[in-house]
């Protein structure tokens, strides 16, 4: 349930494909951002300019790829999708970027994990619409400037701050998604029942809205799979019922809380007595990545309130305590 997309089968790839909103009319949500968006990309046109480069950034799952979709889509102009690492060599950023036509976008997922050679080439790229490239080594070597066409980068990141500030810079725009609320979910939740043809009810839709993280990738697992249980166990429409069960089987709490997010509040409580502690020492008693703690669990339960930063680590509040039934210790050791 972490939010990544990288376990789902191929018919839940055809399914969140066909869920992609393709206008900015359709995407629900991240107002602000959006509205933004939609005055630069008209302005971009009415001046038959490339738009400028595009950062976005916010944890997996809130729709950065789908808003990059959605701003080639408005742009009419075309879209070449690949990611940081993806790009081993100077040679694979080369051939993608000579492939642009004028006006084209380049989305590259997970920029933040550019090799920094790559990057390198990235700067003139966004900067001069050229790249020079080293021909030869030794004596031979030259440096060959090539021209490209102008084109719109769009750089999507969960940790921004790991970007180096000459790329962050080269960005003209920069927005960070937030989590959804349960309403705004509860609305593309209804949105993607519609499309998949499932009868729902509002208040079951509205349950699996606020179980789902403030995520929408989540809300739309959420569904594919609530769906299942109401074809099998039920009549096909997805009632209360229905989603109470499926949601427990899939071991989201009442609190929209995974099983992730909950062992690694019970980890911090019980094996060092409610923190702080580190964050690699959080991982390796949860059996989880550092990197996917810090990326995927971590904002929402600290935007949620169950879990603070401090400078001496993670500490587990009130709430968390709270939510486990739980009392806490307050002498300090066990
Ligand atoms: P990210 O790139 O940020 O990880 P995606 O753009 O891949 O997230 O979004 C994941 C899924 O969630 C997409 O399949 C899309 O259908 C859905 N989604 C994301 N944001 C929205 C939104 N605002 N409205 C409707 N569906 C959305």
């Amino acid at each position: 349930l972490s939010g990544e997309n990288n376990n789902l089968s191929a018919s839940d790839k055809e399914i969140e494909k066909a869920l992609r909103p393709l206008s900015f009319d359709d995407f629900t949500g991240q107002y602000k951002i959006v509205e933004n968006l939609k005055i630069f990309v008209l302005a971009a046109k009415k001046r038959n300019e490339p738009l400028d480069h595009v950062l976005l950034h916010g944890p997996p799952g809130l729709g950065k790829t789908t808003l990059s979709y959605i701003i080639a889509n408005e742009l009419e102009a075309g879209i070449k999708i690949t990611s940081g690492p993806v790009l081993d060599k100077p040679s694979d950023l080369a051939g993608l970027l000579t492939n642009l036509e004028e006006g084209d976008v380049l989305f590259i997922d997970e920029i933040h994990r550019l090799n920094p050679i790559v990057e390198e080439y990235l700067y003139s790229a966004m900067e001069d619409f050229r790249i020079d490239i080293m021909l030869d080594s030794g004596p031979n070597a030259r440096s060959v400037q090539i021209s490209l066409s102008p084109f719109t980068l769009i750089g999507a990141t969960t940790r921004s701050g790991l970007l180096t500030s000459p790329l962050r810079a080269r960005f003209g725009i920069n927005s960070r998604l937030e989590y959804y609320d349960a309403k705004l979910l509860t609305d593309i939740v209804t949105r993607s029942a519609g499309i998949l043809k499932t009868p729902i009810d509002d208040v079951a839709a509205y349950e699996i809205a606020r179980r789902s993280r403030g995520t929408p990738r989540i809300s739309n697992m959420l569904l594919r799979r609530t769906r299942d249980f109401a074809e099998i166990k039920g009549n096909g429409t997805i009632n209360m019922d229905i989603a109470k069960i499926a949601l427990n089987a899939l071991d989201v709490d009442e609190n929209g809380l995974d099983e992730m997010d909950n062992r690694i509040l019970m980890t911090i409580i019980e094996k060092f007595n409610g923190g702080p502690v580190g964050l690699s020492t959080i991982a390796t008693a949860c059996s989880e990545e550092a990197e996917t703690i810090e990326e995927v669990y971590e904002p929402f339960l600290i935007q949620e309130g169950y879990l603070k930063r401090t400078a001496r680590g993670r500490m587990a509040t009130e709430l968390a305590y709270k939510h486990l039934k739980i009392k806490p210790n307050t002498k300090g050791g066990t």
